[in-house]
């Protein structure tokens, strides 16, 4: 017995040593290149336990991992030879630098907008970004960094022979082995994890997924932009191809006397704070003054099947069902068989601009303006973006709708910014638009709501007043033709409503109040007089369908039957006001059942 114990110990003793050779040929090498790219993430992990973020708290401690993983086979290489050693540190610091340049210079990470944006940048623009960039204060910043490691590292090889003592003492070595046989099969899982997402697969979720809950790590960064630049690049293709198969299928419209059709994609518009739904505070006055005059009617139960303007929106676009598992890319957007069936289509993007990068909106943008599919999607589209929602209005008014109203048919399209963060940032700063005060809010009490999150929730709410104001304009553009407008938002967000918490967030296993904030929509139909009068018996199926639950996703087999489209592409049971509709599988964020988990929670309440 004692034997045995004794071979055991003798075994371990081995395996220590063996697992601690690189690190004891190059002890500076390694606890340098670990310090140089881990001490961020053993911030980032004291800074969440004491706030008591546990996601955030989990992405640290996989980061941590990652690097050492990264940097303890990067350390066997070095420890082979001089030569590889610098290799080794020149392929590091490589790899610092662009980081900084990157953090230092544009605010954020490495991520898929910039790599999109790399691979998509020719010569002449190459060499403009240069001017650009190479003396920045950012990029000075970050010379200044590399210099001063390369004179660390200088100095801390050439002390080497004192810092040859390092792990000579048991203990350390012990401590060292220990440390290195936890985070290395760890970071052996995240990699492993990483490499699986290579395999094709049909989704793009679990690529969104691994991002929100993995590690951020330089080397992950980079692996995660690379993941989903190609998987949106297939997507993308895919779109193209089914897009150009559906402009030669047959499409048309039955109606034979003129008709408009608007439909405006809100952004971040919580239904909760529309007036024209209940809220305690007027701040959609036109849109109720609508309601009151019977040409307004709301939909109560419309769900975004995600929480992100870009995944959202490709969905709705496109006529696809996700419930039944089909994917959006192989079906055409609704915009497509629109044109086809003889309107004249116009899309005015105000979160798109074609001279530069949007970080908000990184595949959808693309994909939407492609020149493949503007060929077969639309007619004219804007060429800038607008301070302002109404800017963007103004041009539609002056460029689009004299062209708009020579046409017996069309399709206005509008994607402005609404209530998108930061609200303060979506409204003129003039006494008109700043409706709401911190003091507009004294009827809550909540405890968290200091002064500063009441002028927060005010802001919210005056850009809420603001996109009413443009909601007003819209529909006057329209209100003297047999015109239909749906509007509604591509996802809801918080703002303090109901936890000290504003914003979104991508998690599939939300508190009930959370779901509802952040996925349920307002949604709504406007009926112009001659339309209600040319079509009473369409105006009925939108009065008793409001309580339907639908999901956004079904949205252009309703677009079809409210402007009479024939197509394929039509399925009457995903038109929310067909008689014969059939509400299907709520599904949101591709993973969890909307009205299971709100049934789950009325059950246990009850
Ligand atoms: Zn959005």
């Amino acid at each position: 017995m004692n034997m045995s114990k004794h071979k055991i110990w003798q075994w371990l003793a081995t395996a220590r040593e063996w697992l601690l050779t690189p690190v004891k040929r190059a002890p500076f090498f390694f606890v340098f290149i670990v310090l140089l790219f881990g001490f961020g993430h053993v911030m980032q992990f004291v800074h969440n336990l004491s706030i008591g973020n546990y996601v955030s708290l989990w992405k640290a401690i996989k980061s941590m991992a990652m690097v050492v993983l990264v940097v303890y086979l990067l350390t066997c290489v070095a420890s082979c030879s001089r030569y590889a050693k610098v290799t080794c540190y020149v392929l590091a610091l490589a790899l610092k630098f662009v980081s900084l340049f990157v953090r230092n210079n544009f605010m954020v990470d490495i991520n898929p907008v910039i790599l999109q944006t790399v691979l998509e940048t020719d010569g002449a623009e190459a060499g403009d970004f240069v001017k650009t960039y190479i003396a920045s204060p950012g990029t000075l910043k970050a010379y200044a960094y590399i210099a001063i490691c390369i004179v660390l590292i200088i100095a801390g090889e050439h002390w080497m022979p004192r810092l040859k003592r390092w792990f000579n003492r048991k203990w350390q070595r012990v401590a060292m082995a220990l440390t290195l046989a936890v985070a290395l099969p760890y970071g052996g899982v995240q990699a492993v994890k990483q490499a699986l997402l290579f395999v094709p697969n049909d989704s793009f979720d679990p690529i969104f997924i691994y991002h929100q809950y993995g590690p951020t790590d330089a080397v992950s960064s980079i692996v995660y932009s690379v993941l989903v630049v190609r998987s949106v690049e297939d997507e993308a293709h895919r779109q193209y191809d089914v897009t150009e198969m559906a402009a030669k299928q047959p499409s048309n419209c039955e109606e034979t006397d003129t008709l408009h059709l608007m439909v405006v994609i809100g952004e971040t518009y919580i239904k909760p704070h529309a007036g024209v739904y209940g809220y305690e505070l007027p701040t959609t006055p036109n849109l109720s003054a609508e309601l009151e005059a019977d040409n307004l009617f709301l939909f109560h139960d419309m769900v975004a099947s995600h929480c992100n303007t870009s995944e959202s929106l490709k969905r709705l676009l496109s006529t696809n069902s996700e419930a039944q598992g089909q994917r959006w890319y192989d079906y055409p957007f609704f915009t497509t068989i629109f044109k086809k069936a003889g309107f004249f289509v116009t899309y005015w993007d105000n979160q798109w601009d074609p001279k530069k990068t949007n970080v908000y909106d990184f595949s959808l943008g693309a994909i939407v303006h492609n020149k493949r599919m503007v060929k077969h999607n639309f007619d004219m589209e804007n060429s800038q973006r607008y301070e302002y929602d109404k800017g963007l209005l103004d041009s539609y008014l002056k460029e689009a709708h004299p062209q708009v109203m020579k046409h017996r048919l069309s399709l206005s399209l509008f994607h402005i910014m609404g209530q998108h963060m930061y609200a303060n940032h979506r409204f003129p700063d003039v006494p008109q638009f700043k409706r709401f005060t911190p003091a507009s809010y004294n009827f809550r009490t909540e405890p968290w709501l200091t002064q500063e999150k009441r002028q927060y929730i005010a802001n919210y709410d005056n850009a809420t007043y603001y996109n009413d104001y443009v909601m007003g304009q819209l529909l006057d553009t329209l209100r003297n033709t047999c015109a239909v407008v749906v509007y509604f938002s591509d996802h809801g967000e918080e703002i303090y409503d109901w936890q000290d918490f504003a914003g979104r967030d991508e998690r599939v296993d939300k508190p009930v109040p959370s779901m509802k904030l952040q996925y349920c929509v307002p949604f709504m139909v406007w009926c112009s007089p001659a339309f209600k009068q040319r079509y009473p018996e369409c105006v009925e199926r939108l009065r008793a369908s409001s309580q339907h639950k639908a999901l956004l996703d079904d949205l252009p087999h309703m677009l079809m039957d409210l402007a009479r489209v024939k197509s394929g592409y039509y399925v009457a049971e995903h038109d929310l006001i067909s008689p014969s509709y059939k509400p299907s599988k709520r599904i949101v964020q591709d993973a969890a059942d909307y009205d299971e988990i709100i049934s789950k929670s009325q059950q246990t309440q009850g």
